[in-house]
């Protein structure tokens, strides 16, 4: 058990509302702050749009559902929204300029008692730390997107992270039915996606430069390894925009890989962005 039953997330944008109505839905009491009313609102009607997904990916009744809604509440001042925080989670976006902003202003109105935990996906804790004024109590705690069912949290520290921090986030991380993913050191991509990144952009590179297609590879990689879904079976799964974004970035400039991204371009126009719209590599 941990002591922590206050929690703020900042930025309720795609991730944050997740993680924070997740943990809203597990019994924590939790603050959305973010910038204007009008991000708010947003946040609050994602939020409530998620009610038939709770149902039918993890089987929440609407009194769950309910009683998750009324463990929240919002504010877009940030001193406010912090003041009886146990924990911040900042889900803020990942350019470092707001990111660095955002701990230098949460630094001056947290309580001393707060932990910061950032989702970023790129950033290691120690690009953050002199920010925080905290570094001790400061490290990363990362989801992935549809937090109820693809339900890992990688917890990485900085080598200033004090040891009894990380341990009280990993058992958040299971209060709110996470399964933790502790990391012994900085690792940008943490686990996940230092596996998954490298394997779909081999995958992509292969069809792009057509040398097979996409069920002939997915149907190599599970009958080769056992594996019940292969690499464009997981494009599908983790969504081809977020995918296609992080490959446009690392191999944006890389010849090798100009036929896949136009491809998969083409298939973005079309709106075939994964199973979560019904089509992608596969219908669903
Ligand atoms: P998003 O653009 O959907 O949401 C960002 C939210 O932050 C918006 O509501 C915006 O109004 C708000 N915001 C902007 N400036 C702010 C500030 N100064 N203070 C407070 N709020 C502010 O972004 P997202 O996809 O939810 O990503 C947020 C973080 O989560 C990023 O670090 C990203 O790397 C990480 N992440 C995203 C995913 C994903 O699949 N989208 C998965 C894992 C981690």
């Amino acid at each position: 058990m941990t002591n922590i039953e206050n929690v703020t997330v900042a930025g309720g944008g795609v991730l944050g509302s997740q993680i924070a109505f997740q943990s809203a839905f597990k019994g924590k009491k939790v603050t959305i702050y973010d910038i204007n009313d009008e991000a708010i609102a947003a946040a609050e009607q994602r939020i409530k749009n998620r009610r038939d997904l709770y149902k039918h990916d993890i089987n929440a009744t609407d009194e769950q559902f309910d009683a998750g809604l009324n463990n929240l509440s919002y504010s877009a001042d940030l001193a406010e929204a912090v003041k009886d925080a146990d924990l911040v989670i900042e889900a803020v976006p990942e350019k470092p300029s707001i990111k660095h902003n955002f701990y230098q202003s949460l630094a001056k109105v947290a309580p001393e008692k707060t932990i910061f935990a950032s989702n970023s996906s790129t950033y290691v804790p120690s690009t953050y730390a002199a920010d925080t004024g905290r570094p001790a109590k400061f490290l990363c705690l990362h989801f992935a997107n549809h937090v109820w069912r693809m339900n890992t949290a990688e917890i990485m520290g900085s080598d200033q992270t004090d040891p009894d921090i990380f341990n009280e986030i990993v058992d958040y991380a299971k209060e709110i039915g996470m399964v933790p993913i502790p990391l012994h050191k900085e690792q940008p991509g943490y686990i996940l996606n230092s596996l998954l990144v490298p394997f779909l952009e081999d995958a992509g590179y292969l069809w792009g430069n057509d040398i097979a297609d996409p069920e002939t590879i997915d149907k190599t990689w599970m009958i080769g390894t056992g594996s019940p879904v292969g690499p464009f079976g997981a494009y599908d799964a983790v969504g081809l925009r977020t995918i296609y974004n992080i490959i446009e970035e690392q191999k944006g400039d890389d010849p090798d890989f100009k036929p896949f991204l136009e491809k998969v371009r083409k298939m973005l126009d079309e709106g075939k962005t994964g199973s979560d719209a019904g089509h992608g590599f596969y219908d669903y």
